[in-house]
């Protein structure tokens, strides 16, 4: 019955990990050949790199799906990712470290949790206490109400129970930390999600060396590199003032907790124009300002005539796409702000008509200078796209595995979900 248990999970992934490749091929084939249908109503300039950079895509995901590529991702990699006198282990629940009997972003209610940010696939309800960065106690009672909640300063130790740890900036939203726990002679960090590009809403991520890294990998794939924030920041000021002059409202979806404070600070280089929050963005905003960080001023949506937005930029989470919201807007263009913008189907099949690439998360390189900035001898890659990361790493000589979000025996999907904070 054990031997059983322990196997079938293992098969699971395998077929599943082999079906989402297959998909990714399927979704880099089509965005091909939507790229061959529609060049001629593209630029020569703009054609070629669009062109080299699906060819990519497909070749990484045709990489992918070789068998024996699967086997050394998945099942192998599984198998071995966590070992039974490990500083942690994967139960139901989520990632727990025994000797100081705590969970690291639970997905279901237990005594004692650390949470690495307030993100909801992070900070969940019911938890006996919450052990949180100073920095992200706001965030905390803001999406989860009054807890018994334990803050700590990055960089200060505490013991539980036989574990020391402490909590170090990931740069990922306000209060995001990397967890480091030392037990047993060994050091582990888990990075949370985290980014390395700057963002002046909050400390940035802060390498911690030890000897094992379990690193988020969103954005696992050589295609994802950012451009300059100020740079795509600029992009949208742009945006904003040809909707303008059309007589268009500017619709930019992004966040609710993260990006858009990011971006309402970024732009007090672009003139500090007011910009116009749905409510769901201004309730995070509200939380960020009272943390003291300085943004461009807010202002709610007016009910005037469905004409009264033409030329300003307005905020919203993507659950309002689409959704009866809209129709406040008589000439509205649409935009969003993700790094799932870097590929260009994912904005059609998102149905807006722009695309801003900025990300929360970090890029391919950052995960990869990150890796090397830790120090560690051995990598576990968990939510996202791992298998290429794990590929990369096995060919430069290090022990790197998979390691699978518990929720779920497969990969999360490349797809941008509605409230996606990438
Ligand atoms: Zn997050």
């Amino acid at each position: 019955m054990a031997a059983r248990n322990r196997t079938e999970p293992r098969i699971g992934a395998f077929v599943a990990v082999a079906v989402n490749a297959s998909l990714e091929i399927a979704r880099a084939r089509r965005n091909a050949a939507f790229a061959h249908r529609s060049r001629r109503h593209r630029s020569r300039r703009m054609a070629g790199p669009a062109r080299r950079a699906r060819r990519s895509a497909i070749r990484i995901a045709a990489a992918r799906v070789r068998p024996g590529n699967i086997a050394c991702a998945s099942v192998a990699g599984m198998s071995s990712a966590l070992r039974p006198d490990d500083v942690l282990s994967l139960r139901p629940q989520g990632l727990y470290c025994a000797a100081g009997d705590f969970y690291i972003d639970p997905l279901q209610p237990v005594a004692r949790a650390l949470i690495t940010h307030g993100h909801g696939d992070h900070a969940r309800a019911d938890m006996g206490e919450y052990h949180t960065s100073l920095a992200g106690l706001p965030v905390l009672r803001w999406r989860l109400g009054e807890r018994r909640y334990i803050a700590h300063d990055y960089g200060e130790p505490f013991n539980l129970g036989a574990a020391r740890v402490s909590l170090h900036p990931a740069g990922h939203v306000l209060g995001s930390a990397q967890v480091r726990i030392e037990a047993g002679g060994r050091v582990w960090v888990v990075s949370g999600d985290y980014k390395r590009q700057p963002d002046p809403t909050c400390a940035p991520f802060q390498p911690v060396r030890c000897d094992v890294f379990v690193t988020e990998a969103t954005f696992a794939l050589p295609i994802y590199r950012w451009p300059d924030t100020a740079a795509e920041v600029a992009r949208i000021e742009r945006w904003r003032q040809r909707c303008g002059e059309r007589g268009e409202a500017a619709v930019l979806f992004c966040y609710a907790l993260g990006k858009a404070q990011r971006l309402l600070a970024e732009l007090r280089a672009f003139g500090g124009r007011p910009v116009y929050a749905h409510g769901a963005i201004e309730a995070g905003v509200r939380v960020y300002r009272e943390a003291g960080v300085a943004m461009v001023e807010t202002r709610p949506l007016e009910d005037g005539g469905r004409g009264a937005h033409a030329g300003e930029l307005v905020l919203a989470p993507p659950s309002a796409l689409g959704s009866a919201w809209m129709r406040r807007f008589r000439r509205v263009q649409t935009a969003l702000a993700s790094g799932w913008m870097r590929v260009r189907g994912n904005r059609r099949r998102r149905n807006v008509d722009r695309g801003f690439v900025i990300s929360d998360h970090a890029d391919w390189p950052a995960l990869l200078a990150s890796i090397d900035d830790s120090g560690a001898s051995r990598v576990l890659a968990t939510h996202g796209r791992s298998e290429a990361l794990v590929r990369v790493l096995r060919e430069r000589g290090m022990d790197a595995h998979s390691l699978p979000a518990p929720a779920q025996a497969t990969p999360s999907s490349p797809s941008p979900s509605p409230d996606s904070d990438a």
